[in-house]
Order: structure tokens, then sequence, then C-alpha cells
């Protein structure tokens, strides 16, 4: 299969997300080719990075590129793909990607599948994604090529180094777009993004109240993480929506993940389980989280947490 990603970046930064898309490719691409396109102005840069783990990299450069506008986009993508037919279209998850990903299947009369946790291409193509806030898994079945998937972020981090090869797209915007940007309004101050952070402190039901959040920051800030929480503490507003783990939340894959009064609940342990060290403490030798947990600790957290807090300081 010809396989196409739609690299993400953003004020001269590249989503790292643009890096999973292409590991998937690679996974699936059999005999074919896993090639990322990256568009926008003076993004040469972006080019040589993903090159590492694209056999090809098509660079689309203009002036009207330099902000994501999803009606340049469609248009530059159509005429790339009018010549090059992928046989699948890989979008992130994002913001942008959900916006993209559908108004390009629609131009190229191709399906589209969401927010997709899974791909196999061994025999057909078939893909996995969560319904119903993740009460059903459904598996799909894609039967016309080419299609357009968009890929939930954090589910394909490991991949392979390719090193491939850069070209230059003759391609520019053939139309005045109706809609233009403005401005970028910056996430408030704090937030984080915990599918990038690579030692999180997850805090359960068991953490109590708001007001015991602190003892996990702490504990954070010590090891350089960063506090997430199950649904309750989210739907209880002790911390915002996006710390939330699991399959209605974001999943995470750092290579510390410390979970405090957890119980392991499936919806939370799918967003968490391919964590490299997941540490668990909870005071129910029988809580389930047990079981996907390398260590565990039979404790309160009250008594653990700060005990591990003053042993950190104390280790400076
Ligand atoms: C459609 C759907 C989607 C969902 N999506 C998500 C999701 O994305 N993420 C998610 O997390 N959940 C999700 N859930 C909810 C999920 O089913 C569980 O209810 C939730 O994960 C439980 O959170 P918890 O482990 O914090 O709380 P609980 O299950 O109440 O567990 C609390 C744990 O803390 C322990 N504990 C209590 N006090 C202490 C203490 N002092 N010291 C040590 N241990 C202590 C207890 O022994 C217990 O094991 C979803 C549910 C549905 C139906």
């Amino acid at each position: 299969m010809r396989v196409f990603c739609v690299a993400e970046h953003r004020f001269g930064v590249l989503n790292p997300l643009s890096f999973e898309l292409l590991n998937l490719a690679n996974k699936i691409k059999g005999s074919g080719t896993s090639e990322a396109v990256v568009i926008g102005k003076d993004v040469g840069k972006f080019a040589q990075e993903l090159a590492k783990y694209a056999n090809r990299v098509w660079v689309i450069e203009d002036a009207t590129l330099e902000n994501y506008n999803p009606e340049l986009y469609v248009d530059v993508l159509l005429q790339l793909f009018n010549k090059e037919k992928p046989d699948a279209v890989l979008i992130g998850s994002t913001a942008e990607g959900n916006e993209l990903a559908p108004l390009l299947a629609v131009s190229m009369n191709a399906p589209v599948v969401t927010d997709v946790v899974e791909v196999n291409a061994s025999d057909e193509l078939k893909v996995s994604r969560y319904l119903f806030q993740g009460k059903l898994m459904a598996d799909l079945k894609i039967k016309s090529k080419p299609c357009v998937l968009t890929i939930r972020q954090g589910v394909f981090k490991e991949g392979v180094e390719v090193k491939g090869e850069v070209v230059k797209a003759n391609i520019k915007p053939s139309k005045t777009p109706a809609r233009k940007f403005l401005k970028y309004i910056e996430p408030e101050v704090g937030e984080v993004d915990i599918a990038q952070a690579p030692i999180i402190v997850a805090v359960g039901r068991g953490i109590e109240d708001a007001a015991n959040i602190p003892l996990a920051e702490e504990l954070a800030k010590l090891l350089g993480g960063v506090v997430a929480g199950s649904r309750p503490v989210i739907d209880n507003g002790w911390l915002p929506k996006d710390r939330q783990v699991g399959i209605s939340g974001k999943t995470v894959k750092p290579k510390l993940y410390l979970a405090l009064g957890i119980s392991g609940a499936f919806q939370h342990v799918m967003g968490m389980k391919d964590s490299e060290l997941i540490i668990a403490v909870n005071k129910d030798p029988e809580a389930p989280i047990f079981g996907v947990a390398h260590y565990g600790v039979v404790g309160d957290i009250f008594e653990v947490v700060p005990e591990l807090v003053e042993k950190l300081k104390a280790k400076g």
C-alpha cells in the first residue's frame, strides 16, 4: 500500500503525532511505501526530520500556506493525490485533523474513519475505534481505496527508522480561500499535554478531594513529571478534562506511570496499559490495577506519598 501521512505543525514546531502516523504507515504498508506530506512555509527542516521515518516526504511550500487553512490544505493535497494515488491517508486525530479529514475524504470520494486506535492490513484493511464514549469497540472493514483515517495520539509511539528521500512537490494553492487565519489563541498557561509526558503521577478517586491534589503535584514535580487523573477526578473538577487518562480521555505511554488510588477499571487501563513502567499504590490488595502494574504497593496513598516525597527531597 502507499500510505500517506499529513504532518501537523504549528509556529515552527512539528507535532510528534506526525511520527506516530509514520510508525503506523510503516507497520501497514507491506511492500508499499510510507510517505509524509508537509505543507507550509519554510518547512524544509520538518521534511528532514520526517524523512527518518518515511520512504518519501513531499514538501508543499507557499507563503499562503504559512498557517493551517483547511480549504488550502484540501486543495494542495488533492493536487498531489490526483497524481500520486494513495491507498490510505493518515491524519492526526486532533482539532485540525478532525476538521481536515472529512473535508478531504468528501473531496476524494473516499471513506473516512476517525479516532482509529488499531489498524490491521495483513489481509484486508481493518480498523478499530471506540463507540459511545468507549462502551463499544467497533472493528470496521474498509473495502474501497483510498481511505482517510484519523489516528488517536499516543497509540503508535514505537517505530523503526526508514531514512527516505525528500521531494519538493511543485504544487501551489489554486484558489483564494473563503476563510483566513486571524490569530492563534494560546491555551491557558499551565496546560500540559499528558500524552507527551515521560513521567505521569495519576490520581484516582482515592485522592478524595481537590485539596489533596497538591500532594500529587509535589511528587510529580520532584520526579520531573505531570499529574493526570482517572475519570471521577475529572468529573469532580479536581483536575481539568485534558488530564484524563482512559478511553474517553487520552492514551498515554510514559516511561513511568504512577497510579495512586486508582482501581484499574478497564476504561482507565486501556489508556495507560502500554506505559513502560507502571507502579500502583492502592489500599485494596484485590484492586485490578495490580493486574497491569509491574510493581504494586498495598498501602494508603496518604502515608506512602508523603514518605516518598520526603525520601526524594532528602536525595536532593
Ligand atoms: C463509557 C465510559 C467511559 C469511561 N472512560 C473512562 C476514562 O477515560 N478514564 C477513566 O479513568 N475512567 C473511565 N470510565 C470510568 C471507569 O469505569 C471507572 O469508574 C473509573 O476509572 C474509576 O476511577 P478510580 O479508579 O479513580 O475510582 P474507583 O474505582 O472508585 O477506585 C478508587 C480506588 O482507590 C483506592 N483507594 C481509596 N482510598 C485510598 C487510599 N487512601 N490509598 C490508596 N488507595 C485508595 C480504592 O481501593 C479503589 O481501588 C469510563 C466509564 C464509562 C462507562
